[in-house]
């Protein structure tokens, strides 16, 4: 963090700097000395100040000056540094409007000119003040500052962006601070959000996630231009791929759109993995995943999403979609799943103001002593509501079938919760809001009886789709969406068409030689976090021995 800064004001350029110099010699050590000759430029600065969340501790300011009293200068300066100390430097002449100015801006001394010897006239009385700062000063936040709105689909993603890759950050919500609002004018008039303000003073306004991961120090590019493997999506599955890729020396490179961790990613707490009897959160796993695989020199990309996989000659290419082509001798596709979308009208201008999916973990903490409703009766929507009901006054639990899907231990944590009831044979049919969620419509299936509620959030965790779309014009797929592996691909004991080798294919490789599939993107999955570690650990050593044909 930069010193607290000693703002010095004053028109006539040999006061200011003797003003300068005086301060510098007994301040400049724990304070940053800032002259300026005139007050608008002053206020510019200021801004600059603003934004990169420094704090001035002292304004020096003369009174008389042509183009904006000292009086007015800290009018407008104290708005933005309410806490700063404000001293006037004032001829005799100008005494009186020193004493107006200790009403007015709350003024906390006024000295005349000239104050020599600066031992007995200046310091005396500055250094009680900057005490007096010191002792009372609250500091300024040195992290990330994330400035949006509460229903800005964008800002949401940031902050789950960051959150995903656990780097820190404080949320401003320009709604509720106009101090907030005011910094965001002052650095943007565009009407994009969020703006993100850095430690370094930089500033992104709207900015998209590759721009916000490279601002952070990720990874976005790959640093080979030939790789052994690539693993397409960091979830249990292509994260444990990458383990073993890398402990056993193969050039591996991962591909992430998002964050690490995947769905898992977004768990809470994973309860059911071997080894954590008390249960890990998911970005915890995903922190050590992550950890562990760079350790043995696999590069993982963020914010980076393939479009297409292709093969070319005897290489598999991957290609990104800022156009980027990455080749490779074997692909492993661990691109998982997604959530179903609500459809329904108003639903996807809705998503992000208050209408998320599977994003409990960022949002929670924004409807505390609210009233929340969770749509799924799976164990990710179990565990949503559970995390939830640690900071809403009431978590719904909206289930279409007669009883939830989940597991036991889950159901019996929702039934244990007083935070929670769980509503069964019930459709949500309905969503309503302007700029945010405000209602929802839901139906008993049973004997059609609908009921609007309001609702300040929505969670939504109905069912997961394949993420095939890279590859489903290349491998052979289910009609959902599933892509086929190994012995799945085999029609009477023969190979798929096409498959010009004279071995059949791998376990979990598919229809085409060369590209994998694990987790659950892979037809015939279980959707659980250990089958897609152990699938992705499978993936690499089948990999291993595809490596060894060519
Ligand atoms: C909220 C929640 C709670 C859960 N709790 C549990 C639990 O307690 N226990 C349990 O066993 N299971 C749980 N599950 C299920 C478990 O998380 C999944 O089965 C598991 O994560 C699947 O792993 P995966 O690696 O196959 O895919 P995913 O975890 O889906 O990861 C796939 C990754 O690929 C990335 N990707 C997709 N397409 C692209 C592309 N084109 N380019 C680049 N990257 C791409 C995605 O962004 C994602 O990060 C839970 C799931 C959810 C959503």
């Amino acid at each position: 963090m930069p010193k607290p800064a000693i703002f010095a004001l004053d028109d006539d350029s040999s006061v200011l700097n003797s003003i300068e110099r005086d301060l510098r010699s007994h301040y400049g050590q724990d304070y940053r000395i800032i002259p300026i000759n005139e007050g608008k430029t002053a206020l510019e600065y200021l801004k600059k100040l603003e934004g990169r969340n420094e704090t001035v501790a002292l304004f020096l300011v003369d009174q008389r000056m042509p183009e904006m009293s000292g009086t007015e200068f800290l009018i407008e300066a104290i708005q933005a540094y309410p806490q700063a100390k404000r001293v006037l430097l004032t001829a005799y002449a100008d005494s009186q409007a020193a004493i107006d100015s200790i009403n007015e801006v709350g003024l906390n001394y006024y000295l005349m000119k000239p104050w020599h010897p600066p031992e007995e006239r200046l310091y005396p009385i500055l250094d009680e003040l900057l005490e007096d700062w010191k002792a009372h000063v609250r500091l300024p936040y040195e992290g990330i500052r994330i400035a949006g709105t509460l229903w800005s689909l964008t800002s949401h993603e940031a902050k789950d962006f960051l959150t995903r890759h656990q780097i820190p950050y404080q949320w401003l919500d320009i709604e509720k601070d106009s101090n907030t609002r005011k910094l965001v004018e002052n650095v943007s008039s565009e009407t994009k959000l969020p703006v993100i303000f850095f430690p370094d003073g930089t500033i992104l306004v709207g900015p998209d996630l590759k721009q916000l991961a490279e601002k952070v120090g990720l990874q976005t590019r790959a640093g080979l231009p030939f790789y052994d493997l690539v693993v397409i999506g960091s979830g249990p599955a292509g994260l444990a791929a990458a383990v073993y890729a890398g402990s056993e020396g193969l050039k591996c490179l991962v591909i992430e759109k998002a964050a690490p961790g995947g769905q898992a990613g977004s768990s809470p707490k994973i309860e059911n993995y071997l080894g954590f009897p008390t249960g890990i959160s998911g970005d915890d796993l995903a922190r050590r995943a992550v950890s562990q695989a760079k350790r043995f020199g696999v590069e993982i990309l963020s914010a980076q999403e393939v479009k297409q996989v292709f093969v070319k000659d005897s290489y598999r290419i991957v290609k990104l979609s800022d156009d980027t082509e990455i080749s490779c001798h074997a692909v492993l596709i661990a691109t998982g799943a997604s959530f179903h979308t609500l459809k329904m009208p108003g639903a996807d201008a809705l998503t992000g103001a208050g209408i998320y999916y599977g994003a409990a973990y960022t949002e929670a903490m924004n409807y505390k002593d609210q009233n929340v409703f969770v749509v799924g009766g799976a164990n990710s929507a179990a565990q949503g509501a559970l995390y939830l009901s640690r900071f809403a006054c009431k978590v719904t639990v909206l289930i279409r079938g007669h009883q939830p899907t989940a597991s036991k231990y889950l159901v019996d944590a929702l039934n244990d919760n007083e935070k929670i009831e769980v509503l069964l044979n019930t459709d949500l049919i309905e969503v309503k809001g302007t700029n945010a969620l405000e209602q929802i419509v839901i139906k008993n299936t049973k004997d059609d009886e609908e009921k609007t509620l309001d609702a300040s959030a929505l969670f939504v965790f109905i069912g997961v789709l394949p993420q095939n779309k890279i590859v489903s014009d290349l491998v052979m797929c289910s009609n959902k969406g599933y892509i086929f592996t190994g012995p799945d691909l085999m029609v009477d004991k023969k190979p798929p068409p096409g498959w010009t080798l004279e071995r059949d294919p791998f376990l979990l490789e598919t229809s085409v030689p060369g590209i994998f599939a694990a987790g659950d993107v892979r037809y015939g999955t279980n959707h659980r976090v250990a089958s897609a570690v152990g699938e992705g650990a499978i993936a690499y050593a089948l990999i291993k021995e595809y490596l060894k044909t060519l």
